[in-house]
């Protein structure tokens, strides 16, 4: 079957991974079926492989096993499922380990930082789409046709970049200063505010082991839980106080 047919068929957890509603209803309605109650915050961990190689590796990638989100106990792996993602241009299926918590009886599934959750676009297509035109370089359509993505899909980044701007940059000026960074002059605008803030964070976090072979963009998927651009989230920006702030995988 096609990757359309696919999303339409809804085989990735029973939703298109693009259309975050439908997503966060299945997750209520999981749970209103008694089924296995499944967290609707997803951990993201701060992966440094380059896609291909974490197709390649299959379920044998090394996973990490960070305490249970809600209640800080031991989680568990606990099956997991595939979904699709595109690189450069190219759509690939990976598996997402789930992590199943025996006190909240919740499972969460554990993305790479490459991925935003609900988004088929790896994180850097998305990041330089936003860059480019949040940050004034040009219009939607050339940085579009420059990620190789339809216009319409990085429309919808940049709307949603846009619209949570002013809290984005908040919290990522917050993040660089509890990180030992520069603090944040608002440039004009909430769009490059949000892209300056990003930008110090993740300078102030590549001074740390391990961070500055992900990249800003894998990193801000990290620390807000792959919901950078995500809709009727609640707030992100509990990730950011250490939480889900996992150090990466040394090399
Ligand atoms: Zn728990």
């Amino acid at each position: 079957m096609s990757l359309p047919g696919l999303l339409r068929a809804g085989q990735d957890r029973g939703v298109p991974v693009e259309r975050e509603g439908s997503l966060l209803a299945s997750f209520f309605a999981d749970r209103e079926k008694g089924s296995e109650a499944v967290s609707p915050v997803a951990i993201v961990w701060p992966c440094p492989l380059a896609v291909d190689a974490y197709v390649a590796s299959g379920r044998d990638v090394g996973f990490p096993r960070p305490a249970c989100p809600l209640c800080a106990g031991p989680l568990v792996f606990w099956s997991g499922y595939r979904r699709y993602v595109r690189a450069a241009g190219r759509c690939r299926k990976i598996f997402v380990p789930r992590l199943r918590c025996a006190r909240c009886g919740v499972s969460h599934a554990l993305l790479p930082a490459f991925v935003l959750a609900w988004r088929l676009d790896v994180a850097e297509t998305i990041g330089s789409v936003l860059a480019e035109v949040a940050g004034g370089v040009c219009g939607v359509r050339p940085a579009a046709e420059r990620a190789g993505v339809p216009y319409t899909t990085a429309r919808g980044w940049v709307r949603r970049f846009r619209a949570r701007a002013g809290e984005v940059g908040v919290a990522f000026a917050a993040l660089a200063v509890e990180l030992g960074g520069q603090a944040v002059t608002p440039p004009a605008g909430a769009g490059r505010f949000a892209l300056a803030a990003v930008g110090a964070a993740f300078a102030a976090a590549a001074g740390l082991p391990g961070w500055r072979r992900l990249g800003a963009w894998r990193f801000a998927s990290s620390v807000t839980g792959g919901r950078l651009i995500a809709a009727n989230t609640t707030s992100p920006w509990f990730t950011v106080g250490r939480r889900r702030f996992m150090p990466p995988i040394p090399p």
